[in-house]
């Protein structure tokens, strides 16, 4: 009888995705300060009442689901649990100023181990003048589990949220996309094949482009320096974690338009293709571009009036534009055939 009762009112997280959760457990909540100036819904809370506007994010790793110790060095673990977060306020076109580290360990981990995870904190707060001001230290039962919150400023005139996009802005996107999974895709071949045969050494050459893009991400802080030169204020901005199919649905739905990106436009590394064509004759680099994820890279529109600003700079891909409210999100291939966009985002197996 008892148990009868506990299932009527349940239902299993396999049935949402992640974003339909997070507005399922939020949707309830207001917000009562004058201070919350964007609470849930962008890469950042924004806070503040002045000028100056704090930006705060979030970010956890958990063992076995976003990492593996099979072949995630800690140094580059704990740059990465950093880098994500500092992407997040590169996200919003601020500034990150400190991090807080909090970190659950199973008596797996040593001492030595977990200073050579704090060794790449330190590296990545270094490397982007971010100081280390807190966080907390729990235990597990099994595995390493990270969350580091980064705390940013941007002046309330720089602010890029999701929601600025206007009809026929351009899209821009940062870098190359699909090269981070093409990295995990390797790293796993090489496991399987290490776990078939123990005395087997991994070759790794020849893939160092896509490895580092898994392994040890950079936040695009650069690219917002280069906006700033530039004089150019994005109407929209989001970073590409999930994919971009996934980050683009995001602008849209918040923007309220719909967009159109040409496949022969996004940026792809020919180490990425490589890779690609070794998996399977099915895997097409444009595939892991849409829907990879984990390449921390800046998707942001911008205004037309602003394309001369940017049209020269290498490392701002121009990919497509913003459709009117009501239209679909698609790409747009070289046969001149359109296909719409689908998330992926997390979902729970
Ligand atoms: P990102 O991919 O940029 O890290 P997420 O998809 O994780 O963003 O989160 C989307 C938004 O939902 C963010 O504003 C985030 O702060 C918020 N959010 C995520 N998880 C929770 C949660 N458990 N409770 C409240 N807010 C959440
Ligand atoms: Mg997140």
């Amino acid at each position: 009888m008892e148990k009868l009762e506990y299932q009527e009112g349940r239902t299993e997280l396999s049935s949402f995705g992640e974003f339909a959760l997070i507005d399922r457990l939020t949707e309830g909540f207001t917000t009562h300060n004058k201070s919350t100036v964007k609470g849930v819904g962008d890469d950042c809370a924004v806070l503040g009442t002045g000028k100056n506007k704090m930006l705060v994010t979030t970010n956890t790793l958990v063992e076995g689901v976003n990492f593996d110790m099979m072949y995630t060095p800690l140094k580059h673990l704990g740059y990465k649990a950093v880098a994500v977060s500092l992407s997040n306020i590169a996200a919003m076109n601020g500034i990150p100023r400190q991090v807080l580290v909090s970190v659950a360990m199973s008596n797996r981990y040593s001492v030595e181990a977990m200073e050579e995870f704090y060794a790449g904190i330190r590296l990545c707060c270094e490397r982007y003048d971010v100081d280390l001001v807190g966080g907390d230290t729990s235990t597990t039962r099994a595995g390493l589990t990270i969350t580091v919150t980064a705390v940013g400023e941007v002046d309330e005139d720089k602010i890029t949220y999701r929601s600025g996009a206007k009809l026929h802005d351009l899209i821009c996107v940062s870098g190359d996309l699909g090269s981070a999974y093409s990295g995990l895709l390797v790293l796993e071949r090489e496991k399987v094949t290490y776990q078939a045969n123990p005395n087997f050494q991994p070759d790794l050459g020849g893939y160092d482009y896509v490895l580092e893009r898994f392994l040890k991400p950079e936040p695009r802080m650069d690219i917002v320096k280069l906006l700033k030169e530039k004089n150019i204020v994005p109407t929209s901005m989001i970073d590409v974690s999930d994919g971009l199919a996934s980050e683009l649905l995001h602008i849209c739905k918040e923007s309220q338009c719909g967009c159109e990106v040409y496949e022969e436009r996004l940026p792809i590394d020919y180490q990425t293709s490589r890779v690609c064509s070794e998996m399977s004759q099915n895997m097409l680099p444009v595939s892991n571009a849409l829907n990879g994820g984990s390449d921390y890279e800046l998707l942001f529109t911008i205004s037309q009036s602003d394309y001369e600003k940017i049209k020269d700079s290498e490392e701002v891909h121009i990919i497509g534009h913003i459709t009117e409210k009501g239209s679909p999100a698609v790409m747009v291939t070289p046969q001149n055939s359109t296909i719409e966009l689908r998330a992926q985002g997390w979902k729970q197996e």
